[in-house]
């Protein structure tokens, strides 16, 4: 990868990432993955590290940076486990942004310094049973009673609830508002009426841990509405778009991954006394693999450039998350096809990587809703 036009600073802490996750966690990716649990104390070094601050303000505790840095710190972090990338990334980026964006400052000064030192973690609480890539289905419920709002409901897949001190819940205030009567609120785990079902098994993602959120009659203080009453979950979406561009990076780290690993099992395994890169076929795929991914990775700076700048980077953002979830989702499988039986096996890191991928194109918006993104911005006569 060539990482054209990344200034010194920029390259500086890609590769002081890619050191650390070299050394701490891709050696033990597949061993968290199989274990299915997520190594907590991750949150805490990677706060000392200021990895939970990036993008935040100094003033708030923030590391600084912008979408270009949290683009690349994504897809590092990714390289070495796509599921410790994913706690980080719903605590960091989710939670956190969503407390910082839509916070008034005493609710950023009472919640932020211990989320982004990774002493408390968060998780992002929208999709229910019947809430998914359509956003207007929300059924959980807030009613306001005094000095408190009453929530009622049920948040499905929710990323780090198994073991969040805090979510940030999408309720509806106001059923005849549609879109426009959702609120944003943080609930502390320990409220009554808060309940977390079991850890959920998946397909992949091993080390990420969800369950299902219960909340019944949890009295919330008021003072943890987040943002503008009925307005709260538009305006989230209008700031937590940027957790598209992160996910495209995210995708392109973990077809790197992939990528790195057919070029290493490919070189080694002999056939016939010789490496079974001598095959065309072989080299050329490794080849579109690459080509792909540099693609989805200029896609990705792109993105993170236009929106550094302050530019419409709705549509790019869109672009990059579709074309790097599907060049990932490419890569992994192609890597797994390479790898031939011995891929296929449970400790391969190719096996994880193909279990690993397909989530991407499912999480932050469909491939289906990128295109419907992309289309309103193309397709106006
Ligand atoms: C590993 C993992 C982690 C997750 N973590 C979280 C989390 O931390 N917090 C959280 O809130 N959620 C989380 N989710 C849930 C995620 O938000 C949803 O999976 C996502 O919103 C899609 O919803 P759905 O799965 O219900 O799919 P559905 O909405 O049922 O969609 C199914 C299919 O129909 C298509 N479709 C649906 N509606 C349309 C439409 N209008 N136009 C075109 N196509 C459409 C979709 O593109 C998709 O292919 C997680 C999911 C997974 C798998």
């Amino acid at each position: 990868m060539t990482d054209f036009g990344l200034s010194s600073e920029e390259i500086q802490f890609r590769d002081s990432v890619r050191a650390f996750v070299d050394r701490e966690i891709a050696p033990n990716a597949t061993r968290w993955d199989i274990e299915e649990r997520y190594p907590r104390e991750m949150f805490a070094r990677a706060g000392a590290l200021g990895w939970l601050a990036v993008g935040f303000p100094e003033a708030v505790g923030g590391s600084g940076g912008g979408p270009v840095m949290a683009a690349i710190l994504n897809a590092e972090l990714t390289r070495g486990s796509a599921a410790i990338s994913l706690g980080l990334y719903v605590h960091s980026m989710l939670a956190s942004a969503a407390i910082h964006h839509l916070g008034d400052s005493d609710q950023n000064a009472r919640l932020l310094p211990d989320a982004l030192a990774g002493r408390r973690i968060g998780c992002w609480g929208y999709a229910e049973a019947d809430a998914g890539a359509d956003i207007t289905c929300v059924k959980t419920r807030a009613r306001r009673d005094g000095e408190v709002y009453v929530l009622n409901g049920a948040k499905l897949y929710i990323t780090n609830s198994p073991f969040a001190d805090f979510m940030v819940i999408v309720a509806v205030t106001d059923p005849a508002r549609g879109l426009k009567g959702m609120s944003l609120f943080v609930v502390e785990r320990d409220l009554p009426g808060v309940a977390i079902s079991a850890p959920f098994r998946k397909l992949g993602m091993g080390a990420s841990e969800m369950a299902e959120i219960t909340l019944g009659d949890v009295r919330v203080p008021a003072a943890n509405l987040l943002g503008p009453e009925h307005l709260g979950f538009v305006a989230a979406l209008k700031v937590l778009s940027l957790g598209r561009i992160a996910s495209a990076a995210t995708a392109v780290g973990l077809g790197r991954a992939a990528l790195e690993e057919a070029v290493r099992y490919c070189g080694q395994r002999m056939q016939g006394g010789r490496p079974i890169t001598r095959h065309q076929f072989v080299r050329f795929t490794i080849a579109d693999m690459a080509a792909r991914l540099e693609a989805a990775w200029q896609m990705t700076l792109h993105a993170a450039r236009l929106a550094e700048a302050g530019g419409d980077y709705d549509c790019a953002a869109a672009m990059a998350k579709l074309f790097a979830t599907e060049t990932c989702t490419h890569a992994c499988e192609r890597t797994l096809h390479l790898c031939g039986a011995q891929g296929y096996m449970r400790d391969s890191a190719a096996q994880r990587f193909y279990r690993d991928c397909k989530v991407l194109e499912i999480g932050e918006g469909t491939s289906e809703i990128q295109r419907e993104t992309i289309f309103r911005h193309v397709g106006k006569n």
